[in-house]
């Protein structure tokens, strides 16, 4: 597989990113030549997962297919927080243990997830399995004074006790005290003060594991400081997450893995912007319609990861139904491409193609240079997809030319290669043509409580009406599928049919 051909670290392509932390595009420079080590905070596992958390799962996948297809070798980790008090009132609810529940929701996630085309990460650790890890990692802050035992039995981090507190977000400590009312809470010694562990209720429901402070569990932020740690050392490459978790959850996690080691935590940090629904930040109360369960039971999963590539990782992307629905038509655009780049036989001279012919070789042996140049640069989907498009216009184009087409093979090899380039990069184009218009057809009757039996049907219908020379019939039947968006498509080897999208 082209992905995992690992070549010398001297002849890999320059990438650049977007760092956090500087607030500037940055050359990749790894802590091990052509090796990267990502880390992405996963999800609280006590629902489905919706179309907001989709996004930031999209834009690391993205991060780590790019770099794979041009030679870097990556380790990518991306965790599942099962231990957590929204899990905790969750399960209460439903009268289950919180690591069934989240187990559950473990399963959910990657199946959605899987849905989408993310490739698994090489590691997906819990909390739950990495106790030991976190209480090691309190106890170096406590030795070295980072930390504190509070009177209520909970550990804090000292956020007082680390000068360079704030780095990433640019928030500053005399800010959080000029906004302090009354005391937040009176075990901390300053407000912004977290915890790293927090102590047993005694509430026999609640999981919680032994450690030097007393039976408890450990806080949120910690758990991601001591999984980076445990599989990509203690400094390691890229460090990535949604924006909003910038403050306070990265900003304490780089505070405790630092104090803890002394050493720089993660050396890049990115952060993919937030999905926006009118204008409104993504939220639970949008209810059950944003599950990417249920988008995936109408549309492909490559019609949501366009809608998703469409807009730069960095940029806010406003999420409607339209926008998907616009994904879908572009998606059908691109499957017409595909199946006449592999479609097409004959063995033409671009001399004597014409235009159309010319202008799709063109463009499709451009495409690998235009390609890579806007995807190394902080990978840049949007400019990439433009690409794609021009590729896509001029391949239908020679496409709508069926005498054209027929001659074309040779023609269209660099647009083949185009189109495997696409699928392995961005995840778009993977299937074959016919399995895509296949997989429309289906989801899209299904989602109007039809099936495509009952189109068939009607299709056979018709045959046997031109056959009988019915013309009135076979008409009345073309004029009612049409009608419900399904386009037949006549040959001398019979009618074959598709959905029409977009209308
Ligand atoms: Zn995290």
């Amino acid at each position: 597989m082209m992905a995992e051909v690992a070549k010398d670290a001297g002849e890999l392509p320059a990438i650049s990113l977007y760092n956090s932390l500087s607030r500037s595009i940055e050359p990749l420079r790894t802590q091990v030549p052509g090796e990267v080590g990502v880390y992405v905070c996963g999800m609280t596992v006590y629902d489905y997962c919706h179309i907001g958390h989709a996004r930031a799962m999209m834009a690391f996948d993205l991060v780590v297919r790019h770099l794979r297809h041009r030679g870097y070798r990556v380790r990518f980790v991306r965790n599942h927080t099962d231990v957590d008090d929204k899990i905790i009132v969750r399960a209460k609810e439903r009268g289950i243990a919180p690591l069934d529940l989240s187990s559950m929701f473990i399963g959910a996630l990657e199946e959605d997830l899987a849905g989408l085309g993310l490739r698994a990460p090489d590691h997906t650790p819990k909390v739950s399995d990495h106790i030991g890890d976190i209480v090691d990692l309190i106890g170096k802050l406590v030795a070295r004074e980072h930390a504190y035992r509070a009177e209520n039995g909970d550990v804090y981090f000292a956020v007082e006790s680390d000068p360079e507190y704030g780095k990433l977000s640019g928030k500053k400590l005399d800010d959080q005290r000029a906004g302090e009312r009354v005391a937040v809470d009176a075990a901390k010694h300053h407000p912004a003060d977290f915890a790293l562990w927090k102590a047993w209720t005694g509430e026999p429901t609640e999981p919680h594991w032994p450690s030097p402070w007393g039976e408890g569990r450990p806080g949120w932020h910690i758990e991601c400081s001591a999984m980076a740690k445990a599989y990509l050392g203690e400094t390691f490459d890229v460090h990535g997450g949604g924006i909003d978790l910038v403050f306070p959850h990265h900003e304490n996690e780089i505070a405790q893995s630092e104090c803890a080691t002394g050493k720089p935590y993660a050396t890049y940090w990115m952060h993919n912007g937030h999905l926006t629904l009118d204008n409104e930040k993504m939220s639970k109360s949008l209810g059950n319609i944003m599950r990417i369960r249920d988008i995936l039971a109408e549309v492909p999963g490559e019609a949501l990861r366009l809608m998703f590539v469409e807009s730069h990782y960095r940029s806010p992307l406003p999420y409607s139904s339209d926008r998907l629905t616009s994904a879908l038509v572009a998606l059908d655009r691109l499957y017409c491409a595909k199946e006449t780049a592999f479609g097409s036989t004959g063995e033409a001279n671009p001399k004597t193609m014409g235009e159309p012919g010319l202008e799709a070789m063109e463009v499709a042996t451009a495409f690998p240079g235009r390609f890579y140049a806007a995807m190394d640069n902080d990978f840049n989907t949007a400019e990439a997809m433009g690409h794609v498009f021009d590729l896509v216009r001029a391949v239908n184009r020679l496409g709508n030319d069926r005498g054209a087409r027929s001659k074309a093979g040779a023609i269209l090899a660099p647009a083949r290669a185009a189109f495997a380039l696409i699928a392995d990069v961005l995840g778009i184009g993977t299937m074959s043509p016919q399995g895509f218009f296949d997989e429309v057809k289906t989801k899209r009757l299904l989602a109007q409580g039809r099936s495509v039996g009952e189109i068939d049907a009607k299709i056979e219908a018709r045959g046997a009406a031109r056959s009988a020379k019915d013309w009135a019939a076979a008409d009345r039947i073309r004029a009612e599928l049409d009608a419900d968006n399904i386009v037949v498509m006549d040959s001398p080897t019979g009618s074959t049919w598709r959905m029409r999208v977009g209308e």
